[in-house]
Order: C-alpha cells, then structure tokens, then sequence
C-alpha cells in the first residue's frame, strides 16, 4: 500500500460538489481514505469567479501514480468537470495529486508545485500530512503551510468530523440513494427478509449497499489477472538458494459455506534464473484468495502460478487458517487450524528440499 495526498476543490455547486468526490473516492475499490482535512474557503485566482472550497485528503492505495491520476480523473468528469481554455475558469471539481509516497517526477507534476505556491493547497494538505517531507524540498508539509500566509483563507464549518470511518463517511456525505450494483442489492434485501429482517429498518437499510461493496472488495480476485498483477517484477538472477516468505496474511471464502477462512501462507522456491520481487508473492496470494475457494485449491493455485511465472527449481507452499463455518457452527470448538500443503519440483522430489523449507515452516507454526 502506498500513501497519497490528493487535494480536493470546487468553486461550481461545490456545497454538493465536494462531498460528492469524497463519496466517490470512499466508494473507490482501490482507494482508502485514512484522513480529510478541514474544508476552507479562498477567493478564486486568475479572474472574477466565484470562491472555492478546498480540501485535502490523505488515502492509502495500490494503485501506482497513473493509474491514480487516470481514477481521479473519471471521478472529475462522473461529476460535470469540463476542461476549458482558460485554466482558471469555474470548475465542478478539482482533484490533483500533491504528493504520492517518495515520488518526484516533474512530468507527472509530483510533488504538485501549487503546494509551494498556495496556501489553499498546502494549509489542508498539512492537517493530513505535516510530517511528510516533499521529496526534493528538504522541508515538510507543515513548514511549507507555516511559510504562508493564511490570507483570506477561511475554515468553513461544514464538518467537524475529520476521521473517515470506511462504512460510514458515504451516508455522512449524504449520497444515500446510490447504488453500487442494483441486482446484487436486491439480492442481498430479498435475503433479509427471508432470514426475518426488516430491510427498511434504519441501521439495516443501507446493508445491501454496503454488503455488495465489500462482497465486490472480497472477491476482487475474479477480476485481476496474473500478469497485470506481476506487472514485470520478475527479474533475472544467478541465485539458487531457496527464497522463502514467511506468514502472508491472507483472507479468503470457503466456496461450500461463503464464510471467511483466513490465515498465514508460506512461500518458497528454489530460482533457475528468475526471481521476482517479494512483495509480488503476496499479491498473488490475494488473487487466489479473493474468491470463493477451498484452501487445498488455494495452495495448489499459488503452487502454479510461481511455477508458471517463475519456472524455478521447485515451490513450496504451506497455508494455515481458520475456517469461521468450523467455528462458529461449532463443528470445531477449539481453535484449531487446517493446514494445507503444494509442494512442486525439487520440493517434492528432493527428500533434503523437503525437508528444509518444512522446518522453515515448522517454527513458524503456532
Ligand atoms: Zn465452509
């Protein structure tokens, strides 16, 4: 996960503008939002157009700097932004990366140089990240903010709520008649009832809602690709000593059940040539996991796919994890833990390889 901070502005309809983008970034599958700045208000440059509404937000993501540029971009234009001649003319809504983990790149404008320049952009973004040095400034956020001059920068009360709770900033910023995905909204209302519940009742209503957004985020391993997620970190290297990564969280659905069964995969394997980068392997755990499965699949499946990226001597892989539909059914009332194995090449072959990655493994058991 990478850090970003993205700054947020308005000066057309920008009471509904605003937190129209917020809610739209909270809705995004890739983009956590940890912290909003306070919303202020700054006379327009560059003509007689109306003041805007600032704001900054700090969000977490995985999403790498084009691809965040291309996000924020579509949330502009899902909202009317409309780019005109005049770079100053009125708009719906603004968002621009100010500052993406240690990146400094002057093509893609990264750090954003308005932040040196304005205090609308550098007094929000400091609420957020005034600790963060700028690369290639040598300063911090919060001494650039200091540097400035409030000016006629004035903070609007609009909320005094800073901390953004995932589930809750959506009905907060008061788009509540939206829809993530109607079929499996309605889906999800029909089971409500059938179970004995009201779906119109107040704390439920906006359960469907909510339970197509996270059942989207958990099974997002439909929709992702190997090779997109590898994305070319496979590098070459005369190594040939076993690399192994230890304890990959990792939260999966059992596909006879749909409840969660999470744990800690093990990963090694022997390279002939070829070695990819170790937080790579985790990624590829997700692919798999992110789906309904069945953790003996799951193995065999990061088994594979190392193998097929990899071409390397051997693969081991070992998952432990709890299955909720043990538990909590009370078919297991302990806390025990399945333990799965996939062993390929030289780790099934070689009694040695075997033997080492398993007492690798052994000590990581609990
Ligand atoms: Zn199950």
């Amino acid at each position: 996960m990478t850090r970003a901070v993205v700054s947020v502005g308005s000066n057309i309809d920008k009471e509904s503008n605003l937190p129209a983008a917020i809610a739209a970034l909270q809705q995004h599958d890739e983009i956590t939002l940890i912290e909003m700045s306070d919303i202020f208000e700054s006379p327009a440059i560059g003509g007689d157009y109306p003041p805007f509404h600032n704001a900054a937000v700090l969000l977490e993501t995985e999403l790498a700097p084009g691809e965040l540029i291309a996000s924020l971009k579509s949330i502009e234009s899902a909202l009317g932004r409309v780019r005109e001649e005049d770079p100053n003319a009125p708009r719906t809504i603004d968002l621009d990366i100010i500052l993406y983990d240690d990146l400094h790149s002057a093509e893609l404008k990264i750090p954003d140089p308005h932040l040196d320049a304005y205090a609308f952009v550098a007094i929000p973004a400091a609420q957020v990240a005034g600790d963060w040095e700028i690369p290639g400034r040598n300063r911090t956020v919060a001494q650039v903010a200091e540097s400035m001059a409030a000016g006629e920068l004035r903070k609007v009360d609009m909320s005094d709520k800073k901390e953004i709770s995932r589930d809750e900033a959506f009905e907060e910023y008061g788009a509540t008649d939206e829809s993530f995905n109607p079929r499996y909204e309605a889906l999800v209302r029909e089971q409500l009832e059938i179970l004995g519940e009201d779906p119109e009742r107040d704390g439920i209503k906006r359960t469907p809602f909510r339970v197509a957004k996270s059942m989207s985020f958990l099974t997002r391993g439909y929709t992702q690709s190997l090779k997109e997620v590898i994305n070319n970190a496979i590098f070459e290297s005369p190594d040939s000593e076993m690399v192994m990564l230890k304890d990959v969280e990792f939260y999966s659905m059992c596909e006879h059940h749909m409840l969660p069964f999470f744990g800690r995969a093990h990963i090694a394997y022997i390279p002939d040539g070829r070695v990819i980068g170790v937080s790579k392997l985790a990624r590829i755990v997700d692919v798999f996991a992110r789906r309904m499965q069945i953790q003996e699949r799951l193995s065999n499946q990061v088994a594979d796919a190392l193998m097929e990226c990899l071409d390397p001597l051997g693969v081991g892989v070992v998952m432990e994890a709890a299955h909720l539909c043990m538990l909590m059914r009370g078919v297991q009332k302990q806390n025990s833990e399945m333990v799965t194995s996939a062993l390929r090449g030289s780790f099934k072959s070689d009694a040695r390889t075997r033997s080492e990655f398993m007492n690798l493994v052994g000590h990581g058991l609990r």
